[in-house]
């Protein structure tokens, strides 16, 4: 079990959308929590709104992620929990991206998780009684979809850095554990993701609104359930934090076809 109450959480892209559900949900639960966006007007007010505390960042700079773990602990004492979350979710073909698109969206998405992990990891095995990192990942975490291949690169690579500290931190025997939220669809901004995208990596990528396209018939949860699914895994210790159960099948898809071709290949000298 990881205690949630009277510990200090920073969870990055806290401004909007999932972020804010887990602050929201982490404050239910008696967290101190830091909330961290790049967008200061968006975090101003919901640090406001939910009685966080908003601290600018850009998980994409390591220096921004080292300066904000210094001024929580400058501020707070402690670092409990990091909820590396801070994402961009715009589409296009592979055949349409470019470059600029793939450091885009590799830069917050994985980089982010990267810098998060690098900075926090410490700070959380110095506390006598742990931590817990949470990683936002996506069901296309585990099943790719067509139209979003940066984007699933980037939350495959998600799942595997999570799932790597996973068996680390076991082996190692420390009281720092690690949960993979991998949502299905959640009202949020991400249809907005390109409004803060630097001009210097414009490329193929567009702003969807899948709830009105591809995703009109899903199911569509808001983000404090998510929020409260994350706290749930958190205080259980649970690896994976899952919002849509209800979509197995796709995931299935996929480990039903490995499993054909690890069935069809004859081990050579057996
Ligand atoms: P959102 O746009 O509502 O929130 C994302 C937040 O991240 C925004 O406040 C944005 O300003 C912030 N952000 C973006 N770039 C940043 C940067 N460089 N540094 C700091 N903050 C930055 O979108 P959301 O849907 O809540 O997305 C949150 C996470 O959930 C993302 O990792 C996303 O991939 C993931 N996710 C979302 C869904 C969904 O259906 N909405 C599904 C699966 C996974």
């Amino acid at each position: 079990m990881t205690s949630i109450q009277g510990r200090v959480a920073v969870v990055t892209g806290g401004a909007s959308g999932i972020g804010r559900g887990i602050a929201e949900a982490l404050i239910e639960e008696g967290a101190t929590v830091v909330i961290a966006d790049v967008q200061q007007d968006a975090l101003d007010a919901t640090a406001a709104e939910i009685g966080a505390t908003g601290i600018r960042v850009d998980v994409t700079d390591p220096a921004s992620i080292e300066a904000l773990a210094a001024e929580t602990i400058e501020r707070f004492g402690s670092v409990g929990i990091l909820v590396n979350n801070a994402g961009v979710g715009a589409l296009a073909r592979l055949k349409d991206v470019t470059l600029a698109d793939w450091r885009f969206m590799v830069n917050v998405n994985l980089w982010g998780v990267i810098n998060g992990v690098t900075t926090f990891l410490p700070l959380l095995e110095a506390n006598e009684d742990g931590g817990h990192i949470v990683n936002t990942g996506s069901m296309a975490s585990f099943a790719p979809m067509a139209g979003g291949g940066i984007y699933n690169v980037t939350k495959f690579g998600v799942a595997a850095l999570t799932e790597t500290l996973a068996i680390e931190l076991a082996e190692d025997g420390s009281n720092v554990h690690t949960t993979l939220l991998a949502p299905g669809t959640v009202h949020t901004n991400i249809k907005n993701s390109l409004r803060k995208r630097p001009d210097d990596l414009a490329g193929g990528l567009q702003d969807v609104d899948i709830s009105e396209g591809v995703g009109a018939g899903l199911r569509w949860i808001d983000p404090i359930d998510a929020g409260r699914i994350t706290t749930r895994a958190i205080r259980n210790n649970d690896l994976y934090a899952l919002t849509h159960p209800d979509w197995h099948h796709l995931v299935k898809n996929r480990t039903d076809a490995l499993d054909a071709a690890f069935a069809q290949y004859p081990v050579e000298g057996a």
